[in-house]
Formats: C-alpha cells, sequence, structure tokens
C-alpha cells in the first residue's frame, strides 16, 4: 500500500487522512475509526508503563537513548521515535526504504549522506531522507542531540561510521 493510503488509523493522524469531509468522497467509500470525527483528535505518543531503550544498539555507535511514539511492528510502514544521543553516539549508515523525516528538537549534530552531502544540524532543523539514500545521523563530539524521526518502510543497515569518519565530518564546521 502507497504511503499516503494508510489504513491504520494512528498512521492517518500523521497524512491527514482523518476522515473529515472531504469534497469528492462517494458514499460508502471505506471509511476508518476517526471517521465523521469533526474535533481535534489526539494520540498518546510514549507509552504508559514502556521503559526508555538505554542499552547498547547493535547499529549505533555510543550511547543513545529510545522512545517509540509510534511503531505499526511488522507492518514496518511506519515508525517514529524520539532519539537522544550523547556526545560522540551516531547510527551506523543505513537507508529507510521509503524515506525518513527528522525534525532536530535540540543539541547538535550532523546528517550526511554517502556522496559526503553534509548538514550540521540544529533544534527546529529538518531533514528530509529519501527512499533508499544511505545516510547517518548523530550527535557532535562536543554536544549531545535531540530528534524525532519518522522512518518510513524498512531501514537497511550498513556498516559504522569510523571513528575518523565521523572525526573529519566535523573538522571545518
Ligand atoms: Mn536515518
Amino acid at each position: 500500500m502507497p504511503y499516503g493510503a494508510v489504513a491504520d488509523p494512528r498512521l492517518a493522524l500523521l497524512t491527514g487522512q482523518t476522515g473529515h469531509a472531504q469534497p469528492g468522497t462517494p458514499d460508502g467509500a471505506p471509511g476508518h475509526a476517526w471517521e465523521g470525527r469533526s474535533t481535534m483528535e489526539y494520540e498518546r505518543g510514549r507509552k504508559d508503563g514502556v521503559p526508555s531503550n538505554v542499552g547498547p544498539k547493535p547499529t549505533f555507535t555510543g550511547h543513545a537513548m529510545q522512545d517509540a511514539l509510534l511503531d505499526d511492528g511488522a507492518k514496518g510502514e511506519i515508525r517514529v521515535y524520539s532519539v537522544i544521543f550523547e556526545p560522540g553516539a551516531r547510527t551506523y549508515w543505513h537507508s529507510h526504504a521509503s524515506g525518513q523525516t527528522l525534525l532536530i528538537n535540540s543539541g547538535e549534530g550532523m546528517v550526511e549522506n554517502r556522496d559526503g552531502d553534509k548538514r550540521v544540524v540544529r533544534a527546529g532543523d529538518v531533514v528530509w531522507a529519501p527512499p533508499g539514500e544511505v545516510h547517518w545521523h548523530g550527535a557532535a563530539p562536543d554536544a549531545f542531540l535531540s530528534h524525532t524521526a519518522v522512518s518510513l518502510g524498512l531501514t537497511g543497515w550498513e556498516e559504522e561510521v569510523d571513528e575518523a569518519h565521523y572525526r573529519g565530518a566535523f573538522e571545518g564546521e
């Protein structure tokens, strides 16, 4: 099912498909749980009683903490995670089958792709990684990074961002 045509009402919150009246929608068209609602809609993000993931992660260098805000599990169409990287921590090289949006909340870090297209990112910045584009993201050597990651499709993990590459990426920044 293409993104933009999701049926899960939780995902619909992110796509604006919240069941509000839309011109031209035929009577009897398939609906969902939000059908007919005309007030604001809320979805709980962080789940009560679910501890943050603070342990070592096989595809991260350094220490990072994660909370799942929305995860459709085996479907793998969308995952929304809040992530805090300690200074120096970063993901391995990876790609997202249908792309990823990163919303930078606080701190300072970097996003870089295989072509060396890189940006130092800070609070309020937004990054879109296109489907299949291999990249990494993480904190600066001397600052933590907090971001909300909206990942679409399965993630394909590659190798670690080695220390020399990581350090070099910040030289001159
Ligand atoms: Mn990513």
